[in-house]
């Protein structure tokens, strides 16, 4: 037997990894440089660290208390109830759980154009249809109300990324509301937040209080260090949160990163280190790479090279790994991750010798 028909399900095409970048290129994995999947520089918090050894004794358990020590920790943080956050595995959960609570096969999404690849795809897995809006290079990826409006035709989720992925662009927090009073009621606002630690732009989570129809993606990913043990979480309007139990995987995070998650977010340290170093990289990298680059909110700049993927490709022969946006329908271009002062150097040294 096959699976069902998957052709309209592409696959998630991730930054490539350290170790199968020296092996195919023979480098040594310690002398490369990662800046090809926004991951944080420093690595994880020293705290989640050890709170990551302390649990380890206690995993046969299932993760019951851990699960309401954090969501309870973030709805603190956040000044909202406990059945408002969500926990979900990475933010791509997120995407999926919502995805879950929204959508009917058939119903229709409207995801930005460059834009994450897993918003059609959690949305294709509920049958959904997914239309786009255009984000315009010739506008500098600008994201306006018009952008998203013009493109919208009552669709039932409709995706919004700020910082964005890949270009680095923000909404303001008066443009998301625009979005959100204009659409339908039964239009939900998705408003990807995965790199809101990043900028100082006002976040959008206060919305959660104020409207029935938006809700706020964050993640452990990025700012905290903590990709690898896949902790996200929604912040979502009080009316619908009684869905989250209907829909989510049983035990959806696992005891490891919610210990991990909580002690990272007491590392007050570490994440602003991680923050000041990104700001410090990308005016770095606006001011000495010898490719236009774009404003960035995130922890990453986008650059105009010529070729992206010889770029990339000539660059991981140094030891420097990039992301080459091709996937993202910028073949000329490719997204730099914010590194620490002595990768973020070395990774402009060595563009400026392979681009021409
Ligand atoms: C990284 C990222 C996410 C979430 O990643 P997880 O590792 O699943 O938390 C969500 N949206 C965007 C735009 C991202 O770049």
């Amino acid at each position: 037997m096959d699976p069902r028909d998957l052709s309209a399900h592409t696959p998630y095409r991730a930054g490539r990894g350290v170790e199968e970048v020296a092996r195919e290129r023979g480098l040594d994995p310690d002398t490369l440089v990662k800046l090809s999947s926004n991951e944080n520089p420093f690595g994880p918090s020293p705290a989640a660290v050890e709170a990551i050894r302390a649990a380890a004794p206690t995993v046969h358990t299932y993760p019951k208390a851990e699960h309401t020590d954090l969501s309870a920790r973030l709805a603190d943080d956040w000044n909202v109830a406990l059945e408002q956050v969500w926990l979900s595995p990475g933010g791509d959960g997120v995407l999926d759980y919502l995805a879950r609570a929204f959508l009917d096969p058939g119903d229709s999404v409207l995801v930005p154009e460059p834009g994450f690849a897993y918003y059609p795809m959690s949305a294709r897995y509920r049958d959904a249809t997914v239309d786009s809006y255009p984000l315009h290079k010739s506008e500098d990826f600008a994201q306006t109300p018009a952008n998203v409006l013009d493109s919208y035709d009552g669709h039932r989720i409709v995706y919004v990324t700020t910082p964005h992925n890949p270009t680095g662009s923000e909404m303001a927090l008066s443009d998301i509301e625009t979005v959100a009073a204009e659409t339908a009621d039964e239009t939900l606002v998705l408003v990807d937040e995965a790199y809101a630690e990043f900028t100082d732009a006002p976040n959008a989570h206060g919305l959660v209080d104020d409207r029935e129809d938006v809700a706020i993606l964050r993640t452990f990913s990025k700012a905290y260090g903590l990709a690898g043990l896949r902790l996200g979480y929604a912040l979502v309007p009080e009316a619908w949160a009684d869905a989250y139990e209907r829909v989510n995987t049983p035990f959806a995070v696992n005891s490891l990163a919610c210990r991990a998650g909580l002690a990272a977010l007491d590392d007050e340290e570490h994440v602003e280190r991680t923050v000041e170093t990104a700001r410090w990289a990308r005016e770095y990298m606006h001011d000495h790479l010898d490719a236009p680059t774009w404003e960035s909110g995130g922890n990453f700049v986008l650059a105009e090279v010529g070729d992206g993927e010889a770029v990339t490709d000539a660059a991981m022969d140094e030891g420097v790994i990039v992301r080459d946006c091709s996937s993202f329908g910028l073949p000329e271009c490719v997204r730099i991750t914010c590194g620490t002062r002595e990768g973020t150097e070395r990774a402009v040294g060595v563009l400026n010798e392979v681009v021409d």
